[in-house]
C-alpha cells in the first residue's frame, strides 16, 4: 500500500472540484450543460490587460523577477489600495503570489503550526480550512446560520479564542453565502487581535464586488487596529476577470511578508513575468471595467434571486457581495428519494443538466450553490429545471412551504 505522509491524513482535493470535472465529462459526451456551477467570471479579462500582457512577451518581459513581484507591481499594489482604502503600505509590505489562493496559504503556513488554533468560519470556502490543516494547526469552525443572513457578526469569533488561539482566518464577502462582515465587528475582532497578539488574516478576493452603497472597509479597520498583526490577502482573479492569469497577493507587516517570501522561494518562486505586467495594467489603468462588471453582477443577482426564490420551497437572502446564491433547499429534500443538497445536485447535473455546488463542499449541507457570474438565460433555464426537479421529487410532500425572504 502507498504510504503517504502522515499529513495527507488531514488534507484532502478541493471539494469544488468535483462538480467541473463532472460537468466536463458530460460536456465531452456532447450534452450541453448549463453551468452555474464554476466561481469564475464569464467575462472576457479586459482589452488592455490583455495588451499589456502581448507587450510583455514582445519586449522579452520573460525572465525570472524578484520572488515577490516586480517591484513596480507592488507599488502599484500600494498605489490601487490608497485609492480604494485610504491604507498606507510600502512595496516591503507586499508579496505577489499565485492567486489569492497562494497569499492565503503562504500566510497560513508562516502563522500558524502544530498547537496552535486558528478560528474560521462556515459556511466557507473550502481551502481556508484546509490550508489551516495544511499547517498542521487546528481549525476552530464557527458558525453563521441563514436565518441571520449568515451574517459575520464578532461574538462567535471571540467566543471560540482560548488560550491556544493563534489567530482568524475570515473571508468577506463571503464565498458561498455572499456575506459581508460589517466595520463595526471586524473593529472589535481587531481590537482583540492586537490586544492578545493574534493573527488576523482577511480572505479579500471579492472585495471590489459589493453591491451595496456604503460597502464596509476592511483594510482601513485592520490598518487602523491591527496593522502589526493584520494580513490582507487580495486577487486580480475576480475583479479583473483573470482567473487564469494566477495572480494575487498579500498586504502584511514587513516581516510576515519576508516569511511568506522565504515560503514561496522555495515552491513556485514569482508568479509569471507576463501575468504581472497584466496585472499591473490591471492595478493602474482605468477602473471603469470593475464597476461595469459589478453593475452586470448586480442586475444579475437581483433577476437570479427573483428566479430561484419564486419557488415556495427555496429560500434565499439576497446577497451583499461575490457572486453567489446559496439556495436554502430544505424543504425540497425528502427522505424516501433525495435527501441531501449533494443528492439533489447530483440528479440536477446527471439529469437536468445544470451544474451547481452542494452546500456540502463548503460545509452546508441543506444548501446549493448558485453563481450568478453566468449569463441571464443560463439562470432563467437553471432556475426552471431546478425548479422541475424539485416538482419531480417531492410532489406531494405535505411540508409546509415557507415563503421566500
Ligand atoms: N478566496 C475565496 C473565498 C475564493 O472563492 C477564491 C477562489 O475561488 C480564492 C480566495 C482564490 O482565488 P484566486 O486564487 O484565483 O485568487
Amino acid at each position: 500500500m502507498t504510504r503517504l505522509a502522515d499529513r495527507m491524513a488531514r488534507v484532502g482535493p478541493s471539494p469544488t472540484m468535483r462538480v467541473p470535472i463532472a460537468a466536463e465529462r458530460l460536456r465531452r459526451r456532447g450534452v450541453e450543460v448549463v453551468d452555474l456551477g464554476v466561481g469564475e467570471p464569464d467575462f472576457a479579462t479586459p482589452a488592455h490587460v490583455k495588451a499589456a500582457a502581448h507587450a510583455a512577451i514582445d519586449a522579452d518581459f520573460t525572465r525570472y523577477t524578484a520572488n515577490a513581484g516586480a517591484e513596480e507591481l507592488r507599488a502599484a499594489v500600494c498605489a490601487r489600495y490608497r485609492a480604494d482604502f485610504g491604507v498606507e503600505y510600502t512595496p516591503a509590505e507586499v508579496i505577489v503570489s499565485a492567486g489569492g489562493k497562494q497569499a492565503l496559504v503562504n500566510a497560513a503556513l508562516a502563522l500558524f503550526g502544530p498547537g496552535d488554533e486558528v478560528v474560521t468560519h462556515a459556511p466557507g470556502w473550502p481551502s481556508l480550512v484546509q490550508q489551516i490543516a495544511l499547517a498542521e494547526a487546528t481549525p476552530v469552525v464557527v458558525r453563521a446560520h441563514a436565518d441571520e443572513g449568515f451574517a459575520l457578526g464578532p461574538d462567535a469569533f471571540l467566543g471560540a479564542v482560548t488560550p491556544r488561539t493563534r489567530g482568524f482566518v475570515i473571508n468577506s464577502p463571503c464565498n458561498p453565502t455572499g456575506a459581508v462582515m460589517p466595520e463595526a465587528a471586524l473593529a472589535q475582532i481587531a481590537d482583540v487581535a492586537a490586544d492578545r497578539g493574534l493573527w488576523l488574516v482577511l480572505d479579500l478576493c471579492y472585495d471590489r464586488l459589493m453591491y451595496d452603497d456604503a460597502s464596509p472597509n476592511l483594510p482601513r479597520v485592520v490598518a487602523e487596529r491591527a496593522r502589526d498583526r493584520g494580513v490582507l490577502c487580495g486577487s486580480a482573479s475576480k475583479t479583473y476577470a483573470m482567473t487564469g492569469w494566477r495572480c494575487g497577493w498579500a498586504l502584511a507587516p514587513a516581516s510576515v511578508v519576508a516569511a511568506c517570501n522565504a515560503i514561496q522561494s522555495h515552491s513556485t518562486s514569482n508568479v509569471s513575468s507576463i501575468t504581472q505586467r497584466a496585472a499591473l495594467a490591471a492595478l493602474s489603468g482605468p477602473q471603469d471595467c470593475v464597476a461595469a462588471m459589478r453593475e452586470e453582477y448586480r442586475r444579475r443577482r437581483d433577476a437570479a434571486w427573483a428566479l430561484f426564490t419564486a419557488h415556495p420551497r427555496v429560500r434565499a437572502a439576497k446577497p451583499a457581495g461575490a457572486f453567489y446564491l446559496f439556495l436554502d433547499v430544505t424543504d425540497a429534500l425528502a427522505p424516501e428519494s433525495v435527501r441531501t443538497s449533494a443528492e439533489l445536485a447530483d440528479r440536477l447535473l446527471d439529469d437536468h443538466h445544470v451544474a451547481v455546488m452542494p452546500g456540502e463542499a463548503f460545509d452546508a449541507p441543506g444548501f446549493l450553490r448558485v453563481s450568478f457570474a453566468a449569463p441571464l438565460e443560463s439562470l432563467r433555464e437553471g432556475a426552471a429545471r431546478l425548479h422541475a426537479l424539485i416538482d419531480a421529487v417531492a410532489p406531494d410532500s405535505d411540508r409546509r412551504a415557507t415563503p421566500a425572504r
